[in-house]
């Protein structure tokens, strides 16, 4: 997190307020593209680590979440998914996640759970979704955050165990804000179009669609997630920026792109911050939200991912423009995006008053 890195030379742009970092922390906004597993910070790592007897990845906890590449990333991702061992442990985790959301005025959060991985653990998803939900019911009484869930399958594991964590999203969203089904892990191992029936099974029951796509291939896995699976938001999708046409679809369709800078680089999909996409996105009106991916792995919150935009060349009121669409991309109910988004509106207007809680 090295601020010089991103201060533009000239300094920012006339419509930035001398507070602009303040003001981005108190204004209430969203996330949308979030990890569970992916936000132990290292030394809750340990603490895992410790808890399970496991001194060896205790000892490792910094070098875990040093990586070159993508399938280097992936790797640290199944490490420290295998220390999440007990429905205790991910009720740690979210503990420890709300805290920085918290911290850093995020009012709702949509974060996404790797069912599959959980299955692929052997571990009973119902008995570690009770935990998890009955620590979200204390956080929300605790400190007013909302959240909701999205369920997640690893592309590489191929249908029949998508259509098992499709199935636990369909139980588990009758007792608690299930909010959507999605897609994770390695894009180039199975065409998107397998898992069209779990799409459309997952549509017709009323659950939102997100897929992690374009973020290590180009438009042509952007093109085939949305002709084939229909989703209303797709994870990444930076390779979009590769084909006018796509760009314009997405525009005109009000499609979503969870946009992740530090990912993209600490992944090794962008090679610099210079050279990420994000800003030609925004230029060709392709719909954005922000958001941090995995931050602790990426060593990175939903506020620095903010703060590196100046540097490249996005304007105060853009990014109170992405504040905005944090909310208006989300998967709550119309009414309820506008009263989040309203209560954006009034912050704006009251810069001294500080984010009220739900
Ligand atoms: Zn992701």
């Amino acid at each position: 997190m090295n601020a010089s890195l991103t201060e533009p030379a000239s300094g920012y742009p006339p419509d930035f307020p001398p507070d602009w970092r303040e003001q981005l922390k108190r204004l209430p906004k969203a996330e949308l593209h979030l990890h569970l597993e992916g936000s132990i910070a290292q030394e809750d790592l340990r603490a895992l680590a410790l808890r399970h007897g496991d001194a060896a990845t205790a000892r490792r906890a910094q070098s875990c979440y040093t990586y070159q590449d993508f399938s280097g990333f992936l790797q640290a991702f199944k490490t420290v998914s295998r220390l999440l061992a007990t429905p205790e442990d991910y009720a740690f985790i979210l503990r420890r996640l709300a805290e920085s959301l918290r911290a850093q005025g995020v009012v709702y959060a949509e974060l996404i759970l790797s069912v599959g991985v959980a299955h692929w653990k052997g571990m009973d998803w119902p008995t570690i979704w009770q935990a998890l939900e009955n620590e979200r019911r204390r956080i929300t009484g605790e400190y007013g955050l909302r959240l909701a869930w999205i369920f997640d399958a690893v592309r590489q594991f191929g249908f029949e165990p998508a259509g098992r964590v499709l199935a636990e999203a369909l139980t588990c969203r009758q007792h608690g804000p299930v909010v959507a089904f999605g897609i994770g892990g390695d894009e180039a191992a199975i065409e998107a179009r397998v898992f069209a029936p779990l799409y459309n099974e997952a549509a017709k029951a009323g659950l939102h669609r997100t897929i992690h796509a374009g973020e290590s291939r180009g438009p042509e896995s952007v093109w085939e997630a949305i002709q084939e699976l229909k989703p209303e938001r797709i994870g990444h999708g930076i390779g979009s920026v590769q084909d006018d046409a796509l760009m314009d679809k997405l525009a005109h369709q009000n499609i979503w792109l969870e946009v992740c800078p530090s990912s993209n680089l600490r992944t090794g999909v962008v090679p610099s911050l210079a050279g990420h996409p994000i800003r030609r996105l925004w230029e060709k009106r392709v719909p954005l939200t922000l958001a941090s991916d995995d931050p602790a792995m990426f060593e990175t919150t939903l506020l620095h991912e903010l703060a590196l935009l100046p540097g490249l060349g996005f304007s105060w009121n853009d990014l109170l423009r992405l504040l905005d669409n944090s909310f208006a991309a989300s998967f709550l109910p119309e009414v309820e995006k506008e009263r989040f988004r309203l209560r954006l509106a009034q912050a704006l207007k009251s810069p001294g008053a500080a984010v009220k809680t739900l």
